[in-house]
């Protein structure tokens, strides 16, 4: 299909496999002398190349029969059906609100109109959601149809309409480690795959073969949205490299279901995506990732109190506010709440929720010291009645002028599966979009791709894992604007800057574009030309000053 942007550049070319544009990457390097600062500009030519055809993307979630896991199916089965249903506040439409890729929109520039904003599936060519094949494991067997009710997520009237497609989906047999989740999971654990942890990691390599080959999809990637484990110990000859995790895996040593799972993935290619927050990639699973060059992200999904912190400490930070306390309740009552009741569960997600907002810190040594930080804590209760509709509850305490105080308390009812949902179907087909972009620099002649740990993914994940030694953003416009200007990149266009300074300018430079074609006026007793975006003083016929836009 032919692309819907498509870029009229010298510096970008269409063939029939690929867009390929020339960019210009401009960055910095900073040298500090006391209190001073030397900053050298530097530019990197890069020439991005960017397949157009999408393949068939198979999608395999571990966890299937979860709340996320049947949610997201069913949304996708819906919007897939175009399907309606009747809710007590009127009818009710399938859609991908959440999806930063499918609902939300990025600026190309400006048209005759004013700016043009296009959705940002529309930038490059990729996977559209209704297209996934959703295959995937549970150590729960109850089918897909059965699992949605018990996830009492979706209204009633929908359930009955996917019950009948939702119901011959049936969740593949899993690795239970009954160590790494919570106790409470036991009752539910009636899906298992037997023998030793080398024998259960090879039936997940069948059962992705499996799957590729029976639904004819071209790609497979994994996405664990199971239970919550504990921390894995991490142990130096045990799961410290990519030999001795193998090694682990045959000996029956400490790996987790998640990693096992992981390990399982990246031997069969696939790129492996963690939504929970455990260390499922210990190094041993991110030094196989990174020999076998194979995709993984995570970790944890950022869906609801920890996406407005992301924002709002941006906020705040970045207006010269300093957050000195904050501190955030929770309390939800579905599965995933009970997972979390215990310890060691909890601990888990306590800490994927603990540093989200150290860089923001670090970035305003105005405001903090070295090593200071605003107090953190985090709270969360299992209440069995609210379900799925997690109610997040935060105070951001800050310093404002003069010792002043500024208090923000904030109550966000999450619907968490149905915030949960959009992220997962964003993090795959982003995977898969980076999985067909390649570069070269001007110095180094042979493409090549992201590193495998895919930390393009960071705006979608709490605790975002990314290559040893790069820097952690959590900022969520930081973020945002790293997804965007990339793409950008892949054509050609500059990164969004927001400067707009054809429209602070009193003569503009761009009188190519009909837009900001100069258009003549008659003011002030003489002919005058300005363009669509400017305006005039000139003096009226009872001598009053008025102001005028050449169009109007
Ligand atoms: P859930 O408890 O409803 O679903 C988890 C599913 O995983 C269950 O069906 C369980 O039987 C299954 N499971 C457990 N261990 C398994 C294993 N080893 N193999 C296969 N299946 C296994 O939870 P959920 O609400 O769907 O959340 C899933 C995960 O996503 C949790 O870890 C949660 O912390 C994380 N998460 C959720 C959100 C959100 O907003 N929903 C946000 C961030 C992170």
């Amino acid at each position: 299909m032919p692309e819907k942007v498509r870029i009229n550049s010298a510096d970008v070319k269409y063939t029939e496999k690929h867009i390929e544009s020339r960019y210009c990457y401009r960055t910095a390097s900073v040298r500090r002398d006391g209190d001073a600062f030397t900053v050298t500009p530097s530019s990197t030519e890069f020439t991005f190349r960017t397949e157009r055809k999408v393949p068939r993307l198979g999608v395999m979630l571990v966890g299937w029969g979860g709340n996320n896991g049947t949610t997201v199916t069913a949304a996708v089965l819906a919007n897939k059906l175009g399907l309606t249903w009747r809710t007590k506040t009127g009818m009710k439409k399938a859609n991908y609100y959440g999806s930063l890729l499918e609902s939300s929109t990025v600026c190309l520039g400006s048209g005759p109109d004013g700016e043009v904003y296009t959705p940002f599936r529309d930038l490059l060519p990729m996977v559209h959601p209704n297209d996934i094949v959703f295959d995937g494991w549970d150590i729960s067997s109850l089918d897909l149809g059965r699992a949605m009710e018990r996830a009492q997520v979706l209204d009633w009237s929908l359930q009955e309409k996917l019950r009948p497609h939702m119901s011959q989906l049936k969740p593949r047999p899993s690795i239970y480690i009954p160590d790494f989740i919570a106790a409470n999971q036991k009752q539910r654990a009636d899906n298992l795959i037997g023998g030793s942890k080398a024998e259960q990691v090879d039936q997940i390599r069948r059962d992705i073969r499996d799957f590729r080959k029976k639904s004819g999809v071209d790609k497979v990637i994994v996405l664990w949205t199971a239970n919550t484990e504990r921390f894995c110990d991490v142990l130096p000859g045990v799961n410290d490299t990519a030999e001795n995790l193998l090694n682990s895996i045959q000996t029956g040593g400490e790996v987790s279901p998640s990693t096992m799972f992981a390990v399982a993935s990246v031997l069969e290619g696939c790129a492996y995506i963690n939504g929970s927050p455990q260390n499922t990639f210990v190094p041993g699973a991110v030094d196989l990732a990174v020999q076998r060059g194979v995709f993984i992200g995570g970790d944890d999904f950022k869906s609801g109190q920890t996406k407005l912190k992301s924002v709002l400490v941006d906020f705040l930070i970045s207006a010269g506010i300093k957050p000195t306390s904050i501190v955030s309740y929770n309390h939800l009552g579905n599965n995933d709440g009970l997972n979390l009741s215990a310890p060691q569960q909890f601990r888990s997600k306590e800490i994927s929720k603990s540093n989200v907002v150290d860089d923001m810190v670090q970035s305003n040594p105005v405001l903090y010291r070295p090593g200071e930080k605003p107090d953190h804590c985090v709270v969360i209760k299992y209440v069995p009645y609210v379900g799925d509709c997690k109610r997040a509850m935060d105070e951001y305490t800050s310093e404002i002028m003069m010792g002043g105080t500024n208090t923000v308390a904030l109550h966000n009812t999450c619907e968490d599966s149905l915030l949960a949902s959009p992220i997962i179907l964003d993090l795959v087909i982003l995977t898969e979009l980076c999985q067909r972009i390649t570069f070269r620099t001007q110095d180094d002649p042979v493409f090549q791709g992201f590193h495998s740990v895919l930390s393009l993914l960071s705006f979608l994940c709490k605790a975002p894992l990314v290559p040893q030694g790069a820097p952690v953003v959590n900022a969520f416009f930081r973020q945002r604007a790293c997804i965007e200007n990339v793409m950008r990149a892949c054509l050609g266009l500059p990164p969004q800057n927001h400067m707009q300074l054809e429209h602070k300018m009193k003569r503009s430079f761009m009188h190519s574009d009909e837009n900001h074609m100069l258009h003549p006026i008659f003011m002030n007793g003489k002919m005058e030309h300005i363009n669509k975006y400017q305006s005039v003083k000139c003096i009226d016929m009872n001598g009053h000053e008025k102001i005028r836009h050449t169009v109007s």
